[in-house]
């Protein structure tokens, strides 16, 4: 089944059961000074859930562009390593704002993977929260009850508060979850190690699809929990994972979600793509060069997404906030491409037009933001590519002018800060003339100074990144006025 059908299907499938379908929200936020970009499908119904708004159906469904790469999830060095985590990913949802609860997300979550998707059950796991007695929450034996009917005993898995309990912040609705797991692994991989207690949720061809969670509480100030007179269903499942399983396909990378980029990069830079997904011996020399390609395919795949998706809804690289880390997302896959893929020049831009074409039918901004996007990401890898040749050139004269095998991490950290040259590329070139990078002295220049300037202004809290663009400030507490209603307060500092 292709992608469009699988997603038009998901959709389908909840409004047949009275949800209405709506479009995604940007993922890029203007006015919610809490969180920088959407990364998870609750996010932009934030408000149904506090009760500060009413939705005009309280079932909806949706497939909501999501991004990770700051704050709580940020997945960011994991992307192009392993194959099913991304910066920019579709989460689908099927939402219930005070009316059905576990028993209908439980059961529809069920039958739409095994009856309508025909998933096998025997490579399904799920998990349930298991509860925590510090914290006074009980097991969640409803979720376990009506799972129980549906699979076998020994495929529902205890997790805890950590992987099974959602809270959106230190107050405000929580509750419970149950995720669904997939084995992927071939029956040859099965065989390697028997045994029916074998399910390790860590395996990396054992992926998470689906997060069902059940708001059922209210954490107060205090800290104590209430119950929650309404409660909500919010679920989230990866959408490029769900096509890895539903294409029969060991990655995500493989589904054509990716392949149609993929296949563009590979008639472009005149390298291979030859994933070595499943291998769990070591790799020949010849293996591990062919890594690092597939790596950089991965890296560049993927970040053109978020990319091309983040200027579509009007975030273009920029010094600051948001913008900066876009720029970056940018720049580290151009590192990949300029030092893996021989690419000294911009061909990134390129890749736009057969992403548009894939999926511009969903997301319409990719197609009328088109010329933007490609001009945009065309003219920050001329620039980018300008600042690595730069470096190089300075790098070089570094070398001439180091006695010992060890080049000064001040000179290092003189390239990285001042010109912008990427520090894990001074370390590859210098290991490529069996020279060494004083990594110390590189590090106590870059505490130096990351003291001097706080100017990633941006804090972690829970489900929300406190950022402001502008100004830096610091995120200080909230001023409680009424009962629910938070008002953050900042300093600037
Ligand atoms: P993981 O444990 O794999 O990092 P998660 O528990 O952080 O996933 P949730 O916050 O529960 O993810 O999000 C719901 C679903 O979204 C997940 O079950 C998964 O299918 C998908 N998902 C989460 N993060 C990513 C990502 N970085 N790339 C692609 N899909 C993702
Ligand atoms: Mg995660
Ligand atoms: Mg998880
Ligand atoms: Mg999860």
């Amino acid at each position: 089944m292709k992608s469009q059908d699988i997603r038009a299907k998901f959709l389908q499938f909840f409004k047949d059961k009275n949800h209405s379908i709506v479009p995604s929200a940007p993922m890029v936020l203007k006015n919610d000074p809490t969180l920088m970009f959407v990364n998870s499908g609750m996010a932009p119904f934030k408000e149904y859930f506090l009760g500060n708004a009413v939705p005009k159906n309280n079932r909806l469904t949706d497939s909501q562009k999501c991004l990770r790469v700051s704050g709580k999830h940020n997945d960011l060095e994991e992307v192009g390593y392993d194959t099913y985590h991304h910066t920019l990913f579709e989460m689908l949802g099927n939402w219930s704002f005070g009316d059905y609860f576990k028993k209908e997300a439980i059961a529809w979550a069920w039958e739409l993977l095994t009856e309508e998707f025909g998933v096998d059950k025997d490579i399904l796991y799920v998990t349930v929260f298991e509860g925590d007695e510090g914290d006074g929450i009980p097991m969640d034996q409803e979720a376990y009850d009506f799972w129980k009917e549906l699979i076998s005993e020994d495929r529902i898995l205890m997790g805890n508060k950590k992987d099974n309990f959602w809270e959106m912040g230190d107050q405000g609705p929580c509750g419970p979850c149950s995720e669904i797991h997939v084995d992927i692994r071939s029956a040859e991989e099965k065989a390697e190690v028997p045994g029916k207690d074998l399910v390790n949720l860590d395996h990396p061809q054992v992926v998470e699809i689906w997060n069902l969670v059940f708001m059922q509480y209210n954490r107060k100030a205090n800290g104590s929990l209430e119950a929650l007179p309404n409660k909500h269903i919010d679920t989230g499942m990866g959408f490029e994972r769900l096509c890895m399983v539903l294409q029969n396909v060991k990655s995500n990378y493989d589904t054509d979600v990716f392949t149609p980029i993929i296949r563009e990069i590979e008639t472009i830079t005149d390298k291979e793509y030859i994933p070595l997904v499943g291998t769990s011996r070591g790799l020949s020399e010849k293996e591990t060069e062919q890594e690092k390609i597939n790596v950089a395919i991965r890296v560049i795949s993927d970040h053109v997404r978020a990319v091309a998706f983040s200027i579509a809804d009007g975030q273009l690289p920029s010094n600051t906030g948001a913008g900066y880390v876009i720029r970056r997302i940018l720049r580290r896959a151009i590192r990949y491409s300029f030092t893996f893929l021989d690419q000294k020049e911009p061909f990134i831009y390129r890749l736009v037009d057969v992403l548009s074409k894939k999926m511009g039918d969903a997301f319409p901004e990719l197609i009328s933001q088109k010329q933007l996007i490609e001009n945009v990401i065309k003219e920050e890898e001329a620039s980018f590519l300008r600042t690595l040749d730069q470096g190089l050139l300075l790098l070089d004269g570094i070398i001439k002018s180091t006695s010992g095998d060890t080049v000064s991490g001040e000179k290092a950290f003189e390239l990285y800060d001042t010109y912008g040259f990427p520090i894990d590329l001074t370390a590859l070139i210098l290991s490529e003339q069996e020279l060494k990078l004083d990594e110390t002295g590189f590090k106590e220049h870059l505490e130096k100074q990351k003291k001097r300037s706080r100017a990633a202004s941006e804090m972690s809290t829970d489900d929300w990144t406190i950022l402001f663009e502008d100004s830096v400030q610091e995120f200080i507490g909230y001023d409680t006025l009424e009962a629910n209603v938070k008002i953050a307060r900042y300093r600037k500092v």
